[in-house]
């Protein structure tokens, strides 16, 4: 639900988070294709310069409306290091004035209410993409506005993915689940709902700090339009840096969690704690 106030009240953490599983996040970048390339360098800067090589890069074979990723834009992505994740094929689930007039753009929730197989052909034409263009196929995958259809996780399982990511938790090959809520800043184009946002993403960033409990730091290009939340996002920023918080990749947070679970510390595995 990347269009309305973000939230964490349906997560839970483990009431004292204990030191293997506490005080880091996990780098994101969203929507990246070739015609935010301008703001590539911008939102990497974002992130301390020790952090880079942990920053997901969430790409999107052929945002709707714009030139497909080649592989000069891989490259350039590429020289950041950093992980690939496959975005949906062109983030869209189709026209619609209601959403543009309330938001305004379309609705971007690619994979919402989409039908298995047209579900599992855009994975393997997205695969198959990032496979020619970036040299190797994604091994993680993210629904546009973390909206996706029950039956997706097996196709995605099928089609060889290590997991994929929820709003507020990542979900393994092995149907795994790691709550690892996302810190999401992008609420659409319209000041409205950037000022209606920002209070209760205050009261989400206050808990989790708190806690020292993990989370996804995620940027989408659009932050940069909208000056208070970006500030919001750069203050989380330098207080993460301050207080000693480290950037892990998505596959050292599930090294960490196999590891505090296979040593039995606190924290739950169960689905229902989620
Ligand atoms: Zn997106």
């Amino acid at each position: 639900m990347d269009f309305s106030p973000n939230t964490d009240a349906q997560t839970k953490f483990p009431d004292q988070p204990q030191s293997v599983w506490a005080r880091f996040y996990v780098p994101e970048i969203h929507d990246v294709h070739p015609a935010m390339d301008d703001r590539l360098d911008a939102l990497a800067a974002f992130f301390p310069v020790k952090a880079r090589a942990a920053i997901a890069y969430l790409a999107v074979p052929h945002w709707a409306g714009d030139a497909p990723i080649d592989a000069a834009f891989a490259s350039r992505v590429k020289a950041f290091g950093g992980v690939i994740v496959l975005h949906g094929l062109n983030h869209r689930r189709g026209p619609s004035a209601l959403h543009r007039l309330v938001h305004g753009h379309d609705d971007r929730r690619e994979f919402a209410g989409l039908d298995a197989g047209e579900a599992a052909m855009r994975i393997e034409r997205g695969l198959i993409h990032l496979g020619e263009t970036f040299g190797e196929r994604p091994r993680w995958f993210c629904a546009p506005g973390w909206r996706q259809e029950p039956e997706l996780a097996d196709i995605l399982r099928r089609a060889g993915f290590d997991g994929f990511q929820l709003m507020d938790r990542l979900v393994l090959r092995d149907g795994g689940e790691i709550a690892l809520p996302a810190v999401n800043f992008d609420v659409g184009e319209r000041a409205f709902w950037h000022a209606l946002a920002r209070p209760p993403r205050a009261a989400q960033i206050r808990r989790l700090l708190e806690r020292g409990a993990p989370f996804r730091l995620t940027l989408h290009p659009g932050d940069l339009d909208h000056p208070a939340t970006w500030r919001q996002a750069r203050d989380l920023m330098k207080r993460l840096d301050i207080e000693g918080w480290r950037a892990v990749s998505l596959d050292e947070a599930v090294t960490l969690w196999r590891t505090l679970n296979s040593v039995g510390q606190a924290g739950s595995k169960s689905p229902s704690s989620l």
